[in-house]
């Protein structure tokens, strides 16, 4: 059901991504994978953490409590009567536009307001424009959201001067002290859900010199004077601000116009259930071809840049794209499969309907010949906090606070030989992080592996936090790092998504190559591992050997046909506390780390968390083995 609104700075915003968005934004019955993104989420927290910092600038600053519109704007109006005067969450309205300022400063006939953003700006060195004075596209999306505060300000209070700033993390500030993220914890759920500072002294000039006013008056004026905007060409701000906010209110609604962007559109089900707003938009651009939510599309299509060439051709489903599209040379068995070769044999197996996997054995055995027992497998949990956890930080700088390891022996013995997880409030991990790692894998020659490059480029950027330390091991640990991510090195890292790209397709992924993804596609595709986990081998006591399942494990288990992601069955504990955050990708175990820096935290819920980490990241390195051992199966038939 639509409901009426008003324009606010999110509708704003999604509504210059797709004015259609704003019918499916409106509506609770259509999915909107933003809200199941975990990743999105611990972003949007840290955001809030910095918006509660940036208050504590303003020592007098007034909060506009509650959500409620009417009594919002009668608190501000009233209060903006005063000469001077600071508001936080200030309501503005006007016709059907409707903002909460983040920071509001009133002085005399002048206003100045502060838009908060936990983005990290060099002062004298990033520049937010082009040479045309338009926003670069890194900062577009925050200056348009400062040009429409501008916009509404302007209009509600046209006697007075409004002056717009953006709020930025400064990147050249470095903390003076630990646990400034810490100090802030958040509180409520949903809508409601905010960051409360929870510090018990008033911070100090050290604490506070983490963020940065810049001055964007000029590029809102330009933006506000030009007649080109996000998805529209032709329009005046006004006319775009009236457009969506008709839309909003329910005066209007927007025709889809389906592009290559729509394959990101956050409107989709992929499975959930709910009304899917993309499959909508197909379907009311393109009635005559009757789109079903299991029809492959052509944006499924792995790691393909000219999509809009196919929509522009009335090419929606993935298997009527010409065969000649793809220009692929026929592939050779152990040659390894190029971009084109593997979207064509994506294209193959969607047409003819074919679940078969596709596996060049020749390839993928001849690769495994190099590696070296015993085989490690390492996954890195890291956190980026917009505001900085530790003293000597940068805003948005990494920590690294987990890894996990799990061996392979050459007799085929698996073992998770190894952990770390340092929550602790008082330090850095990062050293200890790599001084663990370096004992854990120089105990021999075996070959390392990760899943995806990630682990490489945190290592390359922890060597530079190395470089800059004073620790008296640096250049150990560096020549370590090196050995790892020098691709000349002998012991470089092996990146099995790379060996699983090349010489493996799996119908199931639909051409995603996330290990969320590849690991219950392997489930379901081999014997042997569904053999090998059908039954408790897994834990403390069990025949693989875990050190954070202390209950045996059976890996396997259906849900009709289908094997269950194993990721689903997260945690496996005795007691998971109510409403306790659940750690099963990489977004909550960032947030769960977060709260773990926080001021006061109830003993059991520190518990659950540790053991909900260690299992997850377990995990990781266990589903790593699992695809190695699938490898080694189809090389064996
Ligand atoms: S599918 Fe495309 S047209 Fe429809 S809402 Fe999403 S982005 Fe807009």
């Amino acid at each position: 059901m639509f409901k009426k609104q008003k324009l606010t700075k999110t509708r704003f915003k999604i509504g210059l991504e797709c004015p259609r968005k704003l019918r499916y934004d409106a509506d609770p019955n259509y999915v909107n994978q933003n809200n199941h993104d975990a990743q999105l989420q611990a972003l949007a927290e840290e955001g809030m953490k910095v918006g509660e910092y940036a208050k504590l600038l303003f020592p007098n600053g007034i909060e506009i409590e509650g959500l409620d519109r009417e009594k919002s704007l009668e608190e501000t109006n009233l209060l903006l009567k005063n000469d001077d005067v600071v508001l936080f969450e200030a309501a503005i309205e006007y016709k059907d536009t409707f903002i909460r300022v983040d920071i509001l400063e009133k002085k005399g006939a002048s206003l100045n307001f502060y838009e908060v953003k936990s983005k990290s700006y060099s002062p004298g060195k990033d520049s937010l424009t082009t040479k045309n004075g338009m926003p670069n596209n890194k900062w577009q999306s925050y200056l348009y959201d400062a040009a429409f505060q501008k916009y509404v300000v302007e209009k509600a209070f046209p006697a007075f001067d409004v002056t717009a700033h953006l709020t930025l993390n400064n990147k050249a500030s470095i903390a003076a002290q630990n646990g400034i993220n810490g100090s802030f914890r958040m509180i409520g759920q949903g809508s409601a859900k905010h960051a409360v500072f929870d510090l018990d002294k008033l911070p100090d000039d050290d604490f506070l010199n983490q963020l940065v006013h810049v001055n964007v008056d000029k590029e809102c004026n330009s933006i506000l004077a030009s007649t080109i905007h996000p998805s529209f060409k032709t329009n005046s701000f006004e006319e775009v601000v009236d457009y969506l906010s008709n839309i909003v209110s329910d005066k209007l609604i927007p025709e889809p116009v389906i592009t290559a962007s729509c394959g990101k559109c956050q409107f989709q089900s992929l499975g959930l259930s709910g009304l899917d707003g993309r499959l909508e938009c197909l379907n009311k651009s393109y009635p005559e071809q009757d789109l079903k939510s299991e029809d492959k599309l052509i944006f499924d299509l792995w790691n393909y840049r000219g999509k809009q060439s196919f929509i522009d051709s009335g090419i929606l489903r993935l298997r009527d794209i010409p065969k000649s599209t793809f220009d692929a040379p026929e592939y050779k068995q152990g040659s390894g499969l190029s971009d084109n070769q593997r979207q064509l044999i994506q294209w193959e197996k969607v047409s003819s309907n074919d679940p078969m996997a596709f596996v060049d054995s020749v390839g993928l055995s001849e690769e495994i010949s190099k590696w070296t027992f015993p085989l490690h497998f390492i996954d890195f949990e890291t956190a980026r906090g917009a505001l900085p956890y530790f003293k000597g930080q940068k805003p948005n700088d990494l920590v690294a606070f987990q890894f996990s390891h799990h061996v392979i022996h050459s007799n085929g013995d698996i073992e998770h030989k190894g952990q770390f997880l340092d929550v602790g409030k008082d330090k850095n991990p990062n050293l200890n992080f790599i001084r663990e790692l370096k004992s854990q894998l120089s105990k021999d020659a075996g070959t390392v592996f990760s899943y995806s490059d990630y682990e490489m480029k945190f290592l390359s950027e922890l060597s530079t936090y190395i470089t800059s330390s004073d620790a008296k091991d640096a250049d150990e640990l560096i020549v370590f790092i090196d050995s790892l991510v020098n691709k000349k090195s002998s012991r470089a890292i092996v990146d099995l998504l790379e060996v699983y790209k090349s010489y493996i397709y799996l119908p199931k992924t639909n051409g995603s190559n996330s290990i969320k993804d590849v690991l219950p596609a392997v489930l379901n595709e081999s014997k042997l591992i569904r053999s090998l986990y059908c039954d408790p081998i897994y834990g403390k006591d069990g025949e693989i050997k875990s050190l954070n399942f202390s209950r045996p494990v059976a890996w396997l288990e259906m849900n009709g046909d289908e094997a269950t992601n194993p990721y689903a069955l997260l945690p496996i504990l005795d007691e998971v506390p109510d409403d306790a955050m659940l750690v099963k990708n990489g977004g909550a175990a960032q947030a769960a780390y977060s709260l773990l820096q926080t001021n006061e935290i109830d003993p059991s819920l520190k518990g659950y968390l540790e053991s909900s980490l260690l299992q997850y990241c377990e995990l990781d390195t266990l589903a790593m083995v699992m695809i190695y051992q699938y490898f080694q199966e189809v090389c064996s038939q």
